[in-house]
């Protein structure tokens, strides 16, 4: 069975595990478990099964980091002795007390944000007395500034996204007639075919279901002279992609061209300002400050975007109170958009990254207002 996490890049592995100590020490954890979730497979090239059976990585700061991972699984561990130690555990054995032997005595703990409760549980029971925290503290800020490596992956599976949305602004992607959730199911086929090896999500809100931002694809069949809001991504060699684009099936109205003209300019302006050293907050500032200035403020009810890498959204958020600044190497979607309830909607997206030569954005399928069948 093909395992998308398995296919990090290992080039950087060395130093990714040489800066989590080095964050571990500065944040006073002096063990880290590391079981479902992108730490692991970001570490190890190893993603874990979502199963009853425990996987985890412990990751003494003193210490070189163990692999449990159950005996039938080990296979699939592509070893890397440099950065881990694999230690299969057979059926029968309990791979909560190996795990807490490793631990021994170190009581500033974290665990995988998405560990799942049943293994937590036991952990703490097994490891009394313990403080417990998230890995992401650790690892959130160091996986949001991705490699040269990371990057070329997340263009790469950008650049196949590209391709399905310029089929989807070519007309190459039936629409009137066609129900949201087929649409859907053509634009997650096409993901695949341009090298995906999973499919995410693809929205595909037409009519007054544009204006529904995540809105979940159904029998509702489009019909002409509606805006439909496409937002679809999946997973490529471990790396996400996700990109939206907005097309209307038939001369769209005056206030739809005003409308779009108006996000259009927002999200270029988002994404120009996206700039090393720029906070965060201020990459969504612009792009509300723009659309609100086109009246529409109230309109635009999400943030302007998310990192992502080897997850869909992780660290950084563009958001308001995020005061960070970005670095090069944060990889971010920048997505505006304009939402009249039980009317319909626009949105555009693209992956961006900051660069020391200014934004570079990963999606370059036109943004232009597109008139498809
Ligand atoms: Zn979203
Ligand atoms: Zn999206
Ligand atoms: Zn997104």
């Amino acid at each position: 069975m093909s395992q998308p996490g398995t296919s990090v890049l290992p080039a950087g592995r060395q130093g990714r595990i040489a800066r989590v100590r080095a964050a571990m020490e500065e944040s006073g954890i002096e063990a880290m478990l590391l079981s479902l979730g992108a730490d692991l497979p970001w570490l190890t090239g190893y993603q874990a099964m979502p199963l009853e059976r425990l996987t985890v990585l412990v990751v003494p700061a003193d210490a070189d980091a163990v692999l449990l991972v159950p005996e039938l699984e080990a296979p699939r561990v592509d070893p890397d002795p440099a950065v881990f130690e694999v230690r299969p555990w057979a059926e029968g054995e309990d791979p909560v007390a190996a795990a807490a032997r490793i631990v021994g005595s170190r009581r500033r703990l974290a665990v995988s944000d998405r560990m799942w409760s049943t293994f937590l549980l036991a952990l703490q029971e097994a490891l009394p007395s313990r403080e417990w925290g998230t890995s992401s503290r650790v690892t959130g800020p160091l996986r949001a500034v991705k490699d040269r490596e990371e990057v070329e992956a997340l263009a790469a599976a950008s650049a196949g996204a590209d391709r399905v949305a310029a089929a989807l602004l070519g007309g190459e992607v039936a629409l009137v007639g066609r129900s949201e959730r087929q649409v859907s199911e053509d634009l997650g086929r096409r993901l695949i075919a341009e090298g995906h090896d999973r499919v995410d999500f693809a929205i595909v809100g037409s009519g007054p279901n544009s204006a529904s931002p995540h809105h979940e694809p159904g029998t509702r069949v489009i019909g002409p002279g509606e805006a439909v809001v496409c937002d679809f991504g999946g997973t490529m060699a471990g790396y996400c992609s996700d990109i939206t684009r907005t097309v209307f099936t038939g001369e769209p109205s005056p206030e739809m061209v005003e409308l779009y003209a108006l996000l259009q300019e927002a999200q270029a302006a988002a994404v120009a300002a996206a700039t090393v050293g720029t906070p965060c907050e201020e990459v969504d500032r612009v792009a509300r400050e723009r659309i609100a200035a086109g009246g529409y403020g109230a309109a635009f009810i999400h943030r302007t975007g998310h990192g992502i890498g080897m997850e869909g959204h992780e660290d950084p958020y563009i958001v308001a109170g995020n005061a960070q600044p970005l670095v090069a190497g944060h990889a971010f979607s920048v997505e505006p958009g304009i939402y009249l309830a039980g009317r319909y909607g626009a949105r555009i997206e693209d992956i961006v990254v900051a660069t020391d030569a200014g934004p570079r954005p990963l999606n370059l399928a036109s943004h232009d207002l597109t008139v498809v069948g």
